[in-house]
């Protein structure tokens, strides 16, 4: 649901501008030193990037579902790096919104609306990975504590995230997902130690690390919600991400088609640009075609869910169809680039592995396809 389309596009120009101006000129320093400098992050913070979709009144953007999916594409059109610098805020955000505590919402909301601490996501371990409801990590009640153990992996921001919200079982009796509870993790809680920052194929300047937890003693007050709840209140917000997920597809293909575009005008071989080369428009059409399908799928999505819908296998197909369209996007646009393309440095090859991953975050597109088709058979019923 769009409220107001003037508003919109000119948030959307602002963000253009902004990329061009600030993004698109320090991507490859980013990819190459892994790092994002800090006036940029600043900058981040003050497009409140931090809480798109919090509400107002605790200082969020306020955004619709629709309206955050536009932001994201948008985002899409320079390294996915920079979008996912904050892009936990929101989530923890809307936990606390939905779930929290009155003396919660006060003391983090509008610090994670405002950017000025960076909220992290530690579901995944060692030997749970699609398979979360099988997780390790305990927490014992010792009086007004819990005591954490465990190791969380591929953490998003871990390696500077202020407040983490973990996932942990809290009934060592229950195996399954009943026994898990959410908890919100301070980063200096005594016991938390990062672990170094992940090398990866791509997304550089966006790192990923392990969390570990020895004997490390958390508030009971930052119990998220009833205990054992923590599984449904971590994967409330599930439907929304991975529509994000598709949304930041869809940009990236389109940087990936523009950058192509320009290539194939500019590139002559056997005397005409390769643009003139019917072979080289197929795989332009084709790309184009499928960017623009998974658009509109994003959008379709997003508005179910702005009207209350259950959107959940709409999401699941969102993030199967655009993640694997990104992929051959970024594949052809290596082979309209030749040689050039498989060279350090160019925005395709770094593309090329930056999308990689998203066929495996926020759900492997295998557990999207188990998702799509439980839900046809239950319908069918
Ligand atoms: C860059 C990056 C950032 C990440 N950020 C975070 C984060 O912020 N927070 C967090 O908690 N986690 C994060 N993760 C972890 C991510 O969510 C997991 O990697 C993902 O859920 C897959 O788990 P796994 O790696 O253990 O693979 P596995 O679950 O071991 O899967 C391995 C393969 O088996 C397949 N498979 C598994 N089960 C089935 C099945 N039933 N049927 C068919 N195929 C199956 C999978 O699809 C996959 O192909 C991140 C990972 C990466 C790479």
């Amino acid at each position: 649901m769009i409220r107001n389309e003037e508003t919109l596009n000119q948030t959307l120009a602002t963000i253009d501008r902004f990329i061009l101006a600030r993004l698109m000129p320090a991507e490859e320093q980013v990819d190459r030193e892994g790092v994002i400098p800090d006036d940029i992050v600043d900058d981040l913070r003050r497009l409140g990037l931090g809480g798109l979709a919090l509400p107002e009144e605790f200082g969020g953007v306020g955004l619709t579902v629709e309206e955050k999916m536009h932001v994201a594409v948008a985002f899409g059109r320079t390294s996915p790096a920079f979008y996912r610098r904050l892009i936990s805020n929101d989530g923890l955000g809307f936990a606390l919104v939905e779930t929290g505590t009155d003396e919660q919402k006060r003391r983090w909301l509008p610090r994670l609306a405002s950017g000025e601490v960076t909220g992290s996501f530690a579901l995944t371990e060692p030997n749970a990975g699609s398979d979360l409801g099988s997780l390790q990590t305990s927490a014992k009640r010792d009086g007004a504590f819990y005591v954490l153990n465990g190791t969380k992996r591929f953490i998003t921001n871990a390696p500077y995230a202020d407040v983490f919200l973990v996932l942990v079982r809290t009934d060592l009796a229950e195996k399954g997902a009943k026994g898990i509870s959410s908890l919100l993790v301070e980063s200096d809680a005594p016991g938390l130690y990062r672990g170094k920052a992940d090398q990866k194929m791509g997304l550089h300047g966006n790192d990923t690390g392990d969390i570990i937890f020895e004997d490390c003693r958390v508030p009971v007050e930052n119990l998220i919600g009833p205990e054992g709840q923590g599984f449904k209140i971590a994967m409330r917000r599930l439907d929304i991400v991975r529509v994000e997920a598709a949304a930041t597809a869809v940009g990236n293909a389109e940087r990936l088609i523009h950058d192509s575009l320009d290539f194939a005008k500019m590139r002559t071989q056997f005397g005409r640009r390769i643009a003139d080369n019917q072979l080289i428009q197929a795989m332009l059409a084709d790309s184009k075609a499928e960017a623009y399908a998974a658009n509109c799928m994003v959008m379709n999505a997003a508005r179910r869910m702005d009207l209350g819908q259950n959107a959940s296998t709409e999401a699941a197909c969102c993030k199967l169809f655009a993640t694997e369209m990104v992929g051959r996007v970024a594949d052809r646009a290596v082979q309209i680039h030749g040689g050039t393309g498989y060279m350090r440095g160019t925005s395709v090859e770094r593309f090329y592995r930056d999308v990689r991953v998203y066929r495996i975050y926020d759900g492997t597109n295998q557990i999207q396809q188990l998702v799509i088709a439980r839900n046809m058979l239950r319908d069918e019923n």
